[in-house]
């Protein structure tokens, strides 16, 4: 060309250094403006509130990227191992009001935003949530997220970028209705697209076996459909710190090649169903929670992001390596259940096929790589695809997993020779009319670390649900108890009791949570105490607010504000909260004197769409609040129901919450985090001996925490005898007339049968032991609403919940991640 070549940039001259991105408030205002013209192209005055909030976030994300790009160089220089963390689920939430927060800015954002006559509280109201999961498992990977960033740990979360999230969900008379969440629809203002670090992804196709001129096997996989995955990332701010980590989530995108080969051969209807048969892959999450569905399009997900991802993690290892010897001394994956499990199949693969390392070399390193974390005993959770789904979408991985079983088996007969059985349980091939993959046994044989996500939970691991592994091989069992961010859950969340903490025991709390047990002694300081429930009673009278304008409520601020929020499932027990309201409502009704003290019940829950019992649940407790709150006044109880429950939402109820109910059936809940997230902000746990609550409780002592119910050895125990639930039933007069009452239509007039399915499910089964934990329930509640008439001890209570809330950092956990698993350092981003 005859044009003369620019100067290379030189790397002091990079815009980083230019001062463009300063945190104060006068910098802050020029980015703004800066992207309201040259981002939205609007002038000030034309720019939408939209545009607004659009502006500021790319202001933000702007100081984001100098230390993102900053954190990829220090990481790529250093060579560090990183940690790979696999997640088909990401309930992030809200950013912009995060990223203001670890990066120190809020301050000086508001500041700017009221120079400009902007309310930056009202843009952060627009921002929707970004979310990308079901409940418990997918805000983990978020606020894991959250403390690898502020820990400073070279971390990359990877996943799926689904165009429609988990549902929103809104109350139709009473019953939920799902419609769809578009969070992308006006733009998403944190990810930046990186075309030219798409892989391409194969399905279907055949298998080819050749020699290699080496003279050993070759397997070739061919033919099929190739979809592309095209990464976006989002950066991930540390805490106070210089480091931004990423998040890459796959797009899925039709390959170019048959779109066009089909369109020149004149057939273009069939190349668009196909490109949209690709494009599919990444629209929609499953909306089951700990439910396998068992979709084809499901492992096709699963199938397309971790090859992406394992395909991005051998590129970049390969960038400062010529061999694999070192490739799990770099580079640690971590299994977020088995819904990524087919990553040690396809691992195999590349290093064996594509790669042509021995089997015996692959193997050692795709164990020495992987770690599997288990979220959940439920049987009907439990991973298991058909082997003929596998032999036509993913043909080369069913031999290699058939390779891996037999080689396992092997070691099974040599260890345990002449039990058949024990082959038959720990085998990866589910023996029975229709074969299937067990995807956990594929995910523990493939890991050197696999851990449950409480201690009772990894005890119920390895005792009932792996009981076999754990014998073979205890050394890969651990527990790593869930851990919750206090950057969102507290700092964020509650600005009255953050700075009320900040007040008596200075800021370190944020970055080392242990720091609120200087708070305890303030538990004995009647002015602290004071000023502790004048905050919660803000808090209560903020939330008050919301729910009138959302559901036309107005709560009692001297109620007590009794939560329950999370995934609407069975075993999780709303019924038993829902039961006891309307025993209360009775008892309240016959004899006001039995009042303790007023009540409010707040709910918050989304059931998957086609799990019948768990919408009626959501219906009946939509008929109890229209029945309860219509005579309040009375009784002094109230009941709402609020839809769409999701990060933000919970962000607001949490810092009002007096009393959390965390009252799932002992044994089944994996750990919880809604219950740390309570604690944390001094609510009080009324609570069975389940997940995490066993270490809430051990931590805060039992006069600080409403136990009641079953044990988990006691639920096995009262099953194996012969649970007759009618005969709870009537045994109880409150309970039967609660029941009786439900069951007659009162809070279904429209259709006076609607409930019998679910009195009739706890009558003639109670799977969960509602009724077996009633009285038990019932009983402690009312201790609950005695307690709370004793202000000053209640307020004692909730301080030492604070003050001993340390523990349930997931910085505690991801440092035990680290430490014992992924054997990652800190590395400091200048
Ligand atoms: N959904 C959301 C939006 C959450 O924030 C959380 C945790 O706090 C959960 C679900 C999980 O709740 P739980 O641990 O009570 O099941």
């Amino acid at each position: 060309s005859a044009r003369p070549a620019p100067p290379p940039p030189s790397a002091s001259g990079t815009p980083e250094d230019s001062g463009r991105t300063g945190l104060d408030a006068a910098s802050v205002r020029r980015g703004f403006f800066e992207h309201v013209r040259y981002s939205r192209g609007k002038n000030p005055e034309t720019a939408t509130p939209h545009d607004r909030f659009m502006a500021l976030s790319l202001a933000v994300r702007d100081r984001l990227t100098d230390r993102w790009v900053k954190t990829a160089r220090t990481y790529y220089e250093q060579d560090v191992k990183r940690a790979y963390y696999l997640s088909a689920e990401y309930l992030l939430g809200r950013a912009l009001g995060n990223n203001l927060l670890n990066l120190n800015m809020y301050d000086a954002a508001a500041a700017a935003m009221q120079e400009v006559g902007v309310d930056l509280t009202q843009l952060l109201e627009m921002e929707p949530d970004a979310g990308l999961g079901n409940g418990g498992l997918g805000r983990l990977a978020a606020c894991f997220l959250d403390s690898l960033a502020t820990l400073g740990y070279p971390g990359m979360g990877y996943g799926i970028r689904y165009e429609f999230g988990i549902f929103s969900q809104d109350l139709v008379e009473g019953h939920q209705v799902e419609r769809a969440d578009e969070w992308l629809k006006f733009g998403n203002p944190w990810e930046i697209v990186r075309p030219e670090k798409a892989v391409p992804v194969r399905f279907f196709g055949r298998v080819e076996h050749h020699q290699g001129p080496d003279g050993r096997p070759v397997a070739r996989w061919v033919g099929g459909k190739t979809v592309i995955g095209v990464p976006y990332d989002t950066p991930i701010a540390g805490y106070g710190n210089n480091t931004v980590n990423t998040l890459r989530l796959w797009q899925a995108r039709a390959s170019a090649e048959f779109d066009l080969l089909l369109f020149n051969a004149g057939d273009y209807e069939r190349s668009v169903v196909e490109k949209n048969d690709s494009e599919v892959i990444s629209k929609v999450l499953y909306p089951n929670d700990a439910f396998q569905a068992g979709k084809e399009l499901r492992l096709k997900q699963q199938y397309f992001f971790v090859a992406c991802s394992i395909a991005d993690i051998v590129r970049r290892y390969l960038k400062n390596h010529n061999d694999f010897r070192d490739f799990s001394r770099k580079c640690a994956i971590q299994l977020n259940d088995t819904h990524p499990a087919i990553g040690v199949a396809e691992l195999m693969r590349v290093l064996v096929d594509e790669k042509r390392l021995l089997w015996d070399e692959a193997w050692s390193i795709t164990q020495e790589t992987f770690g599997y974390t288990n979220h959940t005993l439920l049987a009907e959770a439990m991973e298991r695809w058909p082997v003929s789904l596998f032999e036509r979408l993913l043909p080369r991985h069913l031999e290699i997993i058939f390779e891996i079983n037999q080689r396992f088996m092997r070691q099974v007969q040599i260890r345990y020779p002449f039990d058949v059985e024990k082959q038959q349980r720990m085998s990866l091939v589910e023996e029975g009319p229709e074969k299937k993959i067990r995807m956990a046994h594929l995910a523990v044989v493939g890991s050197h670390s696999i851990n449950g996500v409480a201690a009772l939970h990894t005890d119920l691991l390895r005792r009932d649900v792996l009981p076999d592994f754990a014998q073979m091989y205890p050394e890969r069992f651990n527990n790593k108890t869930n851990g919750v961010t206090p950057r969102r859950w507290l700092a964020w969340c509650n600005p009255r009791l953050s700075k009320l903490i900040t007040s008596r025991i200075g800021e370190g709390w944020a970055t080392d949570l242990d720091q609120l047990q200087k708070l305890e002694p303030f538990a004995e300081d009647p002015e602290f105490r004071k000023a502790f429930r004048e905050v919660k009673r803000a808090n209560k009278e903020e939330l008050a607010q919301h729910v009138r304008d959302l559901r036309w409520v107005q709560l009692n601020p001297d109620a007590i504000f009794d939560v329950q929020i999370k995934r609407l499932h069975e075993y999780k027990r709303q019924l038993l909260d829902a039961v006891h309201i309307v025993a209360l409502w009775m008892k309240a009704r016959r004899d006001p004197a039995s009042v303790i003290t007023p009540r409010a019940f707040l709910f918050g829950a989304k059931a998957a769409p086609g799990y019948h019992l768990a919408k009626l649940t959501i219906r009946l407790i939509n008929g109890i609040a229209e029945v309860v709150n219509s005579d309040a006044g009375a009784t002094g109880l109230q009941v709402v129901f609020l839809p769409n429950y999701r990060v933000s939402l919970a962000e607001r109820i949490i810092p009002a919450a007096d009393v959390s109910e965390q009252i799932s059936t002992a044994g089944w809940e994996a750990s919880g985090t809604g219950n740390m997230k309570l604690m944390l902000n001094g609510a009080l746990t009324l609570g069975t001996l389940d997940g995490a609550n066993v270490e809430i409780r051990d931590a805060v002592g039992d006069e600080n925490f409403f136990l009641f119910g079953l044990t988990a050895d006691e639920v096995i125990a009262r099953k194996k005898a012969g649970y007759r639930p009618r005969e709870v039933y009537e045994a109880n007069t409150e309970l039967r007339e609660a029941l009786d009452l439900i069951r007659s239509g009162f809070f279904s007039p429209e259709d006076r049968n609607l409930f019998q399915p679910l009195v009739d499910s706890l009558l003639n089964e109670d799977r969960y032991l509602v009724l077996a934990d009633f009285a038990s329930y019932a009983a402690k509640q009312e201790d609950v609403a005695r307690a709370y008439r004793d202000q000053e001890s209640w307020t004692k209570k909730c301080i030492i919940n604070v003050a001993r809330a340390g523990i349930f950092s997931s910085d505690r956990t991801i440092k035990q991640y680290a430490e014992e698993i992924w054997k990652v350092q800190r590395t400091d981003v200048e």
